[in-house]
């Protein structure tokens, strides 16, 4: 890491050196974030950045919503931690607002840390309660990296070479742009049939995936997959988890929690990210049946659920609502869909556009044939980007996939300036 470029970034090379082990940086010449406000990030020389990826679609309502700032600030004044030890009214409001929210019989909340934990803890809710250990979960798949959750990722990268714990079956990834099977969900799921009866005893603890990818490149599942699935897996004897970490709170425009796109009723759900707008936050919604499964042994997590993360999650709720977050989503969304359907037009290289609402993915291929990705010219692309001042993020496997998943925030006027930056990026190839 000590390069020119990363030392002209401003950070001393000694605090670099205390990192290095854990870092990841996003850029050649990387770049020091100091402060935010809604769609923007300030570099520690007071430039101004567009942000199209919002710390890896963590933060939803807006860098700094005053909002959540100041519920944040104000619990902090009060009451900042006892555990889950005494009850709390900041913490019990919360998990019924998030109740409230939830379709069906998702009515009993468990607030963890981050959405490694909320997995986890919806693996062993999923085990517990069915009695079966194997789980299906999806190639391309990302859902932590926790030892638990790592298993369940479908790509090579977040792989440690160690065991990855046992009883997780990849199915085929219903990708609708690279897949075999094109849109066609109920052909992908019958490779979830074959799975089941070859790979595990025929009886499953359950099945995880989210309705669009994030990590894995804004693939959205192709069309009918999961009502197929969530049958097999039914009938198979497990339950079905909805990973909504990236995907829920409005974020894809049509719909509040992305299974809905999908018809399906989850019996599992996790949320990280978006939902705390930043602040470390994670809960897991199940029924009160599955919940029960864990009533045999105690459950204690030191912050889940503490006083100053619930209320900085009851501000986003409330701003999400207020500001009618999720037709705004729908609305810029539609409207950015469309001018990067344009720029695929007259850019051979983009070999598609995807995704809904906030949550858009950019695909650029060598050759739109062979869909060769073009891994060298989007990591270009990204930096031209952010030289112009715009921050985007990337993904896929192959780091050939653009993802535009902005704070909620994000207007018009900020669509169309991405994608003209991403013009003339492009255009420099
Ligand atoms: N699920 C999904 C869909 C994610 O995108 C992520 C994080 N990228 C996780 C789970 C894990 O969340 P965390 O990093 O908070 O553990």
């Amino acid at each position: 890491i000590n390069t020119p470029d990363v030392l002209a970034c401003g950070c001393p090379p000694e605090q670099l050196a205390a990192m290095a082990m854990a870092l990841f940086l996003h850029f050649k010449k990387p770049v020091m974030i100091v402060e935010g406000k809604m769609q923007y990030l300030y570099d520690e020389r007071g430039r101004r950045y567009l942000d199209a990826f919002a710390g890896i679609v963590t933060v939803s309502v807006g860098h700094c919503h005053p909002e959540v700032t100041e519920a944040v600030a104000r619990q902090s004044a009060l009451l900042q931690h006892t555990t889950t030890i005494y009850l709390n009214p900041q913490v019990a409001e919360y998990a019924k607002e998030l109740a409230d929210r939830m379709p069906g019989n998702l009515k009993v909340v468990y607030f963890v840390n981050s959405g490694s934990e909320a997995n986890d803890m919806a693996l062993m809710l999923a085990r517990l309660y069915t009695g079966n250990w194997d789980v299906v979960c999806l190639r391309n798949a990302y859902h932590g990296m926790s030892i638990g959750t790592m298993g369940t990722c479908g790509q090579h990268t977040w792989k440690q070479p160690m065991p990855q714990g046992f009883g997780y079956h990849h199915a085929l990834n219903p990708d609708p742009y690279r897949g075999a099977f094109g849109d066609d969900g109920p052909r992908y799921a019958a490779d979830v049939a074959d799975l089941i009866s070859a790979a595990t005893p025929g009886r499953v603890a359950g099945f995880v995936a989210e309705t669009i990818q994030g990590v894995g490149g804004a693939v959205s599942l192709a069309s009918g997959y999961l009502p197929a699935v969530y049958k097999m897996i039914r009938e198979a004897g497990g339950v079905c988890i909805a990973d909504e970490v990236q995907t829920g709170f409005g974020r894809t425009g049509s719909h509040y929690w992305g299974f809905e796109r999908q018809g399906v009723l989850p019996d599992i759900v996790t949320m990280a990210k978006g939902i705390g707008n930043g602040l470390p936050l994670a809960a897991v919604v199940t029924t009160p049946e599955i919940a029960a499964s864990m009533a045999g042994r105690l459950h204690f997590n030191t912050y889940g659920g503490n006083p100053v993360c619930s209320a900085g999650g009851r501000a986003v709720l409330r701003v999400v609502d207020r500001e009618r977050l999720q037709q705004h989503c729908a609305d810029v969304g539609a409207h950015l869909l469309s001018r990067l359907g344009g720029l695929a037009q007259r850019h051979d290289i983009i070999g598609d556009v995807r995704g809904a609402g906030l949550m858009l993915g950019v695909e650029l291929v060598k050759d739109r044939r062979t869909k060769e990705p073009a891994k060298a010219e989007t990591a270009a692309v990204m930096e031209t980007m952010k030289d112009l001042g715009v921050l985007m993020g990337k993904g896929g496997l192959h780091g050939n996939v653009f993802r535009i998943k902005p704070p909620m925030c994000f207007s018009r006027a900020d669509a169309d300036f991405l994608v003209d930056v991403m013009d003339v990026a492009l255009s420099k190839l």
